[in-house]
């Protein structure tokens, strides 16, 4: 496929149809990308319902997430609210330190709607509906289709799946792209000792209307990225787009992301985890099924050792949801010859600090396009594997130090503004090189 001087040899043919596994960001990146450049691509999603629940939560949209959106969004509105200004509180909620650097926060429900109104016209509120265009490829979005397993058939790839109903398919295509998340079953069948790790502690969400805090709060929220630290504990909090992607000032909302330690086998994980059915979840929370008792005994926490502006959000969130912190990593993207890959939280499941998981699905999806164009395998390896390996490290030790170490406020803006260089700009260390 590709010559060892990792050049694309004159033998590479060009996939035709591409299986997608997984229907979120990830799937959908590749999905968009994939139909403009004229592949026939299948999306096989596992939720039951044609839409991914809404969490309505902010996701910090790093360079490759807004040139995604630039390259191939067709709808063309505003992606992300700005945020030129970050700011650091004590507890007293005190600013301690305010500087002038520019984020860019989006929702992810804003990103949902836009990519799936690029891929298969879904209508929403959220944005105008683009036309198809000459030259895209075929698309076909199949929900309540729970992939279980694949097999290379013929130099093709057969994919089986079960579907809602009970019954059981197959699907085969060209190449298949694993973009099933960080408990990817497609990472369980290419690599079956990675094993993702609980780190400790979990992260409390949430989003209250900017209308309605108070004028404290909205003094550090609004249009400012804004952070707290102390022993076992790490916020932020920043606006996102409202409600169908609103960008208008009142009518966004104020995302707050608590980082707070729950040790594993104590009480109080199995609190926060115990759902209001009654059952232990073994990662997530989503929104609406915390129990009365747990978010008491959150907002406990919150009053206890938050700045009031930070309390105020947790008192005022109507739908928290809490989702433990974990590691996971690939050692490889060299599966197939290439026919198989594997993508944003799939291949590396980062630490959330590092604000980079929706990025990385986008950078994976552009490097997955220059491969399929180029043949050039090895360096789609190379890369990809090159900014999973570092930004997944520097995720764990960023995270460990927030919250098992006491150290000085300065540390820990400096270990932020470590993950707001651009991606461009990284030095990937030899250890993180994967060549093929
Ligand atoms: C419903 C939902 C809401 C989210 N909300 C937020 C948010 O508000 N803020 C934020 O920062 N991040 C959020 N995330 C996470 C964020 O989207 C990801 O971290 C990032 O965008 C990378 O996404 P991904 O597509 O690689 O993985 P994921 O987002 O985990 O998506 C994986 C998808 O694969 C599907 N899947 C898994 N196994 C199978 C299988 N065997 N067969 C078929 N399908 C399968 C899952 O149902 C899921 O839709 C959310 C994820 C989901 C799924």
């Amino acid at each position: 496929m590709t010559e060892p001087n990792g050049h694309a040899s004159t033998s590479w043919t060009r996939p035709k149809q591409v299986v997608i596994v997984g229907g979120s960001l990830g799937g959908l990146f590749t999905g968009v990308a994939l139909k403009q450049h004229g592949y026939d691509t299948t999306i096989l999603e596992r939720t039951p319902t044609n839409l991914l629940e809404n969490q309505g939560a902010g996701i910090v949209a790093g360079g490759d997430t807004l040139t995604f959106f630039e390259r191939y969004d067709r709808c063309k509105r505003p992606v992300a609210v700005p945020a030129p200004r970050r700011m650091y509180l004590d507890q007293s909620g005190k600013v301690v330190q305010d500087m002038p650097l520019k984020g860019t926060m989006t929702s992810w429900d804003l990103c949902y709607y836009l990519l799936r109104a690029n891929y298969d016209h879904q209508e929403s509120g959220y944005c105008k509906m683009p036309g198809p265009q000459p030259g895209d490829g075929k698309i076909d979005y199949r929900y309540g289709c729970t992939v279980t397993d694949f097999q290379e058939q013929d130099g093709k790839i057969r994919v089986f799946y079960d579907k809602s109903d009970g019954s059981t398919e197959s699907i085969v295509g060209d190449m298949l792209v694993g973009a099933d998340g960080p408990s990817s079953r497609i990472r369980k069948i290419l690599c079956p000792d990675v094993e993702r790790k609980y780190a400790g502690y979990c992260v409390i969400r949430g989003t209250v209307p900017e209308n309605e805090a108070s004028e404290e709060a909205k003094k550090v929220f609004v249009e400012r990225f804004t952070f707290f630290h102390a022993p076992g504990i790490q916020n932020l909090t920043y606006t996102i787009p409202g409600p169908d992607g609103a960008m208008e000032p009142g009518k966004r909302l104020l995302n707050f992301v608590w980082y707070t330690n729950f040790p594993e086998g104590e009480q109080e994980l199995e609190e926060v985890m115990t759902d209001k059915d009654g059952k232990r979840r073994r990662l997530t929370i989503p929104p609406g099924m915390m129990r009365p008792e747990a978010w008491e005994m959150v907002k406990k926490r919150g009053r206890d050792r938050l700045p009031p502006q930070m309390s105020e959000m947790v008192e005022k969130t109507k739908q928290p949801f809490v989702q433990c912190i974990t590691d996971v990593i690939t050692p490889t993207n060299n599966f197939f010859n290439g026919k198989a890959v594997l993508i944003g939280d799939a291949l590396a499941g980062f630490r959330p600090h590092t604000v980079a998981s929706t990025s990385q699905a986008a950078f994976d999806v552009l490097m997955l396009i220059e491969y399929l164009e180029t043949g050039n395998h090895a360096e789609f390896v190379r890369r990809t594997m090159e900014y999973a390996r570092l930004v997944q490290q520097r995720g764990v030790r960023i995270g460990d130090r927030s919250q098992f170490e006491a150290l000085p406020l300065q540390e820990y803006i400096d270990d932020r503004t470590m993950m707001s260089i651009p991606r461009q700009e990284l030095e990937f260390p030899e250890w993180t090189q994967v060549r093929i």
